[in-house]
C-alpha cells in the first residue's frame, strides 16, 4: 500500500515502522492474549509500559530526578487552564508572552483564574516574529512567566529564554517537544499534547518541577490538581491506555534512532531544505522574520489566494496532503514533525520548483 506525504498540522503523522508495529500487537499485546486496548489500566503489563514510556522519556529529554512526568487528558488547552489554576496564588500575577494564537488562547484563561498581564508581544508584527526578550521586566508578584516556544499555526519558535532568575518558564512545547535538544532544567513546567511528536491525540504530557506540585487552592477540582496525579503516578482515574503505549512505541523509534539530537539534526535538515527552496523561489515566500523560523511548521504563500489555491491542489494531485494554512493565516503551512522522512520534504520542494516553472509570475 502506498502512503500519501502527511503535512498535517495535527494530529500529525506518525512513524510507519510504529504503526506497523502497533498492528502487529493490535489483538496480542506483549503475548497477553488480549489487545492493549482491552486491559486493566491496573494490569501488570500495562503498569509496565507506564513506567517505560516515563523512563524512556527522562532519559531522551535528560530530565532531573527532580521533576515529575504526567500523563494527563484534556489536551494541551487544559493546560491553559491548570497551569493558572495550580500555580498562580492570590496577590500574585502571571507573565505571558503573546507570540500567536495559541499564547492568546493560554493567556485568556489564565485571565479567568486570577491576574494575567502581557510582558512581551509580537501581534503588532501580525506574529510574523517572536520579541526580543533579552531585556525583559517583569512585573513584581510574578508567579510565572509562560511562553509558547513553538508557534504551531505562525511558523515562529522562541530560540533564546529571558533571565528572569527564580521565576518559573513555563513552556507549551505542543509542537516541537522532543524535535530539539532543550534543558529542562530551564523551566518550571513544559507541556505538550501528544498528537504532534509524540503519539495519538489524548494523552498530554506535563513535565513539572517538584517544588510546583501541592500549591494548588483546597477548592481546585480533584482532577485538575497537579497534586492528584503526581500522588497517583497518573493512575488516578482511567488514563488514555492505548495512547500511552504508542507514546512508548514512538519513544523507543527515537531512541533507536539516535535520540533528539539526531532528531534536531535531521529536523535542521529538513527545514532547511524547505526554507532553502522557499528563499530561492521567484513564486514563493515566507512570511516569517528569518532568525525566529520555526523547524516544525513553515508556512509560506505566493501571495495571491487562487495561487496558493493551485498550489494546494497541484499538491494534492501528488499526494503532498494537508497543506493548506491555517485559517487565521492563509496560504499555505507545511508541517515537518519528527515522523516526516526528507524524502517527503524532497517531494514537496521538487512539486514546487516544478509548480513555479508553470506558474512563475
Ligand atoms: N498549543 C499549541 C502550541 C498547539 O499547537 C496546540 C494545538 O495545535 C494546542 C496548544 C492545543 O492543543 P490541544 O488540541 O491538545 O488542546
Amino acid at each position: 500500500m502506498e502512503r500519501v506525504v502527511n503535512f498535517s498540522a495535527g494530529p500529525s503523522a506518525l512513524p510507519l515502522e510504529v504503526l506497523e508495529r502497533a498492528q502487529s500487537e493490535l489483538i496480542n499485546t506483549r503475548t497477553s492474549g488480549m489487545s492493549i486496548m482491552e486491559m486493566s489500566h491496573r494490569s501488570k503489563i500495562f503498569e509496565g509500559i507506564l513506567q517505560e514510556a516515563k523512563t524512556r522519556l527522562r532519559s531522551l529529554m535528560n530530565i532531573p530526578d527532580s521533576y515529575q512526568i504526567l500523563f494527563l487528558q484534556g489536551g494541551a488547552s487544559l493546560q491553559f487552564s491548570m497551569i493558572p489554576l495550580n500555580l498562580l496564588q492570590k496577590d500574585h500575577q502571571a507573565a505571558y508572552i503573546m507570540t500567536g494564537s495559541w499564547s492568546k488562547k493560554a493567556y485568556d484563561e489564565a485571565k479567568k483564574v486570577g491576574q494575567a498581564t502581557i510582558v512581551a508581544s509580537s501581534e503588532d508584527d501580525k506574529f510574523r516574529s517572536v520579541p526580543d526578550l533579552s531585556s525583559l521586566k517583569l512585573p513584581e508578584n510574578t508567579a510565572y512567566l509562560h511562553i509558547t516556544g513553538n508557534n504551531t499555526i505562525e511558523g515562529t519558535r522562541i530560540s533564546s529564554l529571558p533571565n528572569i532568575g527564580d521565576i518559573p518558564i513555563i513552556n507549551d512545547l505542543s509542537s516541537s517537544i522532543l524535535s530539539e535538544e532543550i534543558d529542562v532544567s530551564s523551566y518550571g513546567v513544559i507541556y505538550a499534547g501528544a498528537q504532534k511528536n509524540l503519539g495519538p491525540s489524548g494523552v498530554t504530557i506535563v513535565i513539572i518541577r517538584e517544588d510546583l506540585i501541592g500549591h494548588a487552592p483546597k477548592s481546585t477540582p480533584t482532577m485538575l490538581n497537579y497534586e492528584t496525579h503526581s500522588k497517583a503516578d497518573s493512575l488516578y482515574n482511567t488514563p488514555p491506555t492505548f495512547g500511552i503505549y504508542m507514546i512508548n512505541l514512538v519513544l523507543e523509534w527515537i531512541e533507536s534512532l539516535g535520540g533528539v539530537k539526531e532528531m534536531e539534526k535531521r529536523n535542521r535538515h529538513k527545514a532547511g531544505l524547505l526554507y532553502d527552496a522557499i528563499d530561492q523561489s521567484n513564486l514563493f515566500k515566507s512570511p516569517v522574520n528569518k532568525a525566529d523560523r520555526s523547524l516544525m511548521n513553515i508556512p509560506f504563500t505566493t501571495g495571491n489566494d487562487e495561487l496558493d489555491k493551485a498550489f494546494v491542489k497541484f499538491a494534492a494531485d501528488r499526494e503532498l496532503l494537508e497543506l493548506k494554512g491555517h485559517r487565521s493565516v492563509g496560504g499555505m503551512r507545511a508541517s515537518i514533525y519528527n515522523a516526516m522522512p526528507v524524502q517527503g520534504v524532497q517531494r514537496l520542494v521538487d512539486a514546487m520548483n516544478e509548480f513555479e516553472k508553470t506558474h512563475a509570475v
